[in-house]
């Protein structure tokens, strides 16, 4: 625990007393500290934990590769040893928590790392309740994994948020929701599920990949930590595997940090400083990103070469109300369904020019890919009916090119699959 994620901590997580308060200037402007109430969020992107390296001047603080930390005297020191925090960490962390609203921000090795160490805050004995189409590994985890920690989890639909009432149990600690869903870009509606579960003394996590801060704020819904896959928007260029969390709740922040610690699952500074970097555009970038999925999605509906198309932004998306109320914007992700079968979408997907046939999401660049063959592969094909992952639903992350040129080769590429039907 540092001073300065906890400033009133006079220990370490391992019990050690800490120096008596080396000046961290990392959350700093130039005129006092980064405040959330005070600035916008382009401006905290920019600047929470970026003010210039009072050793050299440095507009951008250095890249700290070093493991270890000269002490003043023993137990005096700033930082100690890189996995139990580092510069390039801390100055990170401090903008997700400036980006997510929260006291605290923490970074991770991944965002299934992240998850792993947030589900190891709980005791053996516990129960959680997730959201059924909830992400792959998040699910492989809970049902695979999180078994060995003494820790059971049922799988719900809370497109109803009262379902949740029916499956708390007297030892159920956490409900864990994603929204929107992967790819089906289902809503869950936050202030509904925190305070029902806040009722039944239940803390609610919610993974906000597919949004990023700039569009949804899910600690101020009620949440009680935010997660992501930090590879995604918030590292935004395709290069770094990282995943971040965020709480207000100082005792939570206090486990999480111990476990980030003794877990050790933690990124390099160099990934840290990469998504830093990536983080200062995130505004930027998310408007250009929900602008274009906007197009294409309103193009795609009006294609007779295409059978369904799924947007929050479309007024025909079942949630497009909850979707104006809880978030700012509707993203980049948009899923349809190609006319034809798996033979037509792997054919579309081979044609496009710009579109990348690939994983993942939430690059500058554009990507597709099918969720039934790839992504959610590994699930069983009743899953996959129920969930809607049909055998011709394409996956779409909308990137930042020119939304003209992106609506052109997806044209080209619609017609040529189908076409060939
Ligand atoms: C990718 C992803 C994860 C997992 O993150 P990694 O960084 O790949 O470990 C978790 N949740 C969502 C919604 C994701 O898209």
């Amino acid at each position: 625990m540092s001073p300065a994620n906890n400033p009133g901590a006079t220990t370490d997580a391992n019990g050690v007393p800490l120096a008596a308060a080396a000046p961290r200037y990392f959350t700093q402007a130039h005129d006092g500290p980064i405040s959330a109430d005070r600035y916008g969020f382009g401006t905290l992107a920019i600047h929470a934990g970026a003010a210039p390296d009072p050793a050299t001047g440095a507009v951008i603080p250095p890249l700290s590769l070093s493991t270890t930390f000269k002490q003043r005297a023993v137990g005096d020191f700033v930082y100690e040893y890189s996995r139990s925090d580092n510069p390039n960490r801390s100055n990170l962390e401090a903008a997700i928590a400036a980006l997510e609203h929260a006291k605290h921000g923490f970074a991770f090795s991944s965002g299934s790392a992240t998850t792993a160490t947030i589900l190891n805050t709980l005791q053996p004995g516990s129960h959680v309740i997730s959201v059924n189409d909830v992400y792959g590994g998040t699910h492989r985890y809970l049902n695979k994994v999180a078994g060995s920690l003494g820790i059971e989890t049922s799988f719900v639909d809370l497109a109803n948020v009262e379902n949740l009432r029916d499956v708390v149990r007297e030892n159920t600690r956490l409900v864990w929701i994603e929204t929107p869903t992967n790819p089906t870009l289902r809503l869950v509606d936050i202030a509904s599920v925190s305070s029902i579960a806040h009722e039944a003394g239940l803390f609610v996590a919610v993974d906000n990949t597919f949004l990023s801060p700039y569009f949804q704020t899910p600690l101020d819904l009620g949440a009680d930590i935010v997660v992501h896959s930090a590879t995604k928007y918030l590292n935004g260029h395709s290069d770094v595997v990282m995943g971040v969390a965020a709480t207000n709740n100082d005792a939570l922040a206090s486990k999480i940090r111990f476990l980030q610690n003794a877990i050790g699952a933690v990124p390099s500074p160099f990934d840290c400083y990469q998504a830093q970097r990536g983080i200062k555009t995130l505004h930027l970038r998310m408007r250009q990103h929900a602008a274009n999925a906007q197009r294409v999605a309103e193009y795609l509906e009006a294609s007779d070469l295409v059978d369904s198309v799924i947007y929050p932004g479309l007024k025909s998306h079942p949630q497009h109300e909850l979707a104006k109320r809880q978030m700012r914007g509707f993203g980049g992700m948009v899923s349809f369904r190609i006319k034809g079968d798996t033979h037509t979408a792997d054919r579309f997907l081979q044609r496009t020019h710009l579109f990348t046939l690939a994983e993942s999401l939430g690059g500058v660049e554009s990507l597709a890919e099918l969720p039934a063959r790839m992504t959610h592969a590994g699930l069983a094909p009743e899953e996959r009916n129920e969930l809607g992952i049909t055998e011709n639903l394409i996956r779409l992350s909308v990137g930042v090119e020119d939304a003209d040129d992106l609506i052109t080769d997806i044209a080209q590429a619609l017609q040529s699959a189908v076409s060939e039907n």
